[in-house]
């Protein structure tokens, strides 16, 4: 099979999103027989651990289509970008998509934290909030207001941006990829509300 180019593998994430959206899933028959030798997705998609995000599902995509890393609050921590480096290296997959999701309690944990509403955590649970919380203190320190809410839904962003320019420059392996083999790594957000993803920068 042909190598999936990143403008391809967008248009098939967003055209299976608009069938998740309209009710009218194509339920791709399960392919697992025919992957047993190995694997082809066209798309890496790191998201939340969020049982209400499931990215098969919200792009209507079957078996074998996608290399999906989930972890709370999306987050890129070394293991993240070693997940990314295997599947771009090992199957020429050429979309990385960072998808954030509205409401999200590792962002809503961050906001409480900032805003000294929480005091304890897990030392576990900490460390995935010390990577969200550079995101939402630069809100506040921009002059984002001290609302949770608004904090919230601009946090949410604001921490899938790092994540993307985390994978963009945190690698040199990704950073060849990039430069010399068409890999692109794209921001999105997920509607709870309207199951919408929506995709950063006009991608
Ligand atoms: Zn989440």
């Amino acid at each position: 099979m042909a190598r999936v180019s990143a403008a391809e593998a967008l248009r098939r994430l967003r055209e299976g999103n608009q069938r998740f959206v309209a009710g009218r899933r194509a339920r791709p028959e399960p392919r697992r027989e025919d992957l047993v030798a190995g694997q082809e997705p066209f798309a890496i998609v790191l998201g939340c651990s969020d049982s209400r995000v499931p990215a098969e599902l919200v792009f209507d995509q079957g078996f074998g289509d996608l290399f999906v890393i989930r972890v709370a609050g999306n987050i890129v921590a070394p293991s993240q970008v070693g997940s990314v480096e295997f599947a771009a290296s090992r199957f020429a997959t050429r979309l990385v998509v960072v998808m954030g999701h509205s409401q999200c309690g590792a962002v809503t944990a961050t906001v409480e934290e900032l805003l000294a509403r929480t005091t304890t955590q897990s030392r576990n649970l900490r460390a995935i909030v010390d990577r969200v919380r550079p995101s939402v203190q630069a809100l506040l320190d921009g002059g984002c207001a001290r609302d949770a809410d608004v904090l919230i839904r601009e946090g949410v962003r604001a921490n899938v941006r790092v994540s993307t320019n985390h994978l963009r420059h945190g690698s040199e392996l990704l950073e060849q990829l990039i430069r010399e083999e068409g890999l692109r790594v794209v921001g999105a957000e997920y509607s709870l509300d309207t199951g919408v993803v929506d995709f950063f920068d006009g991608v």
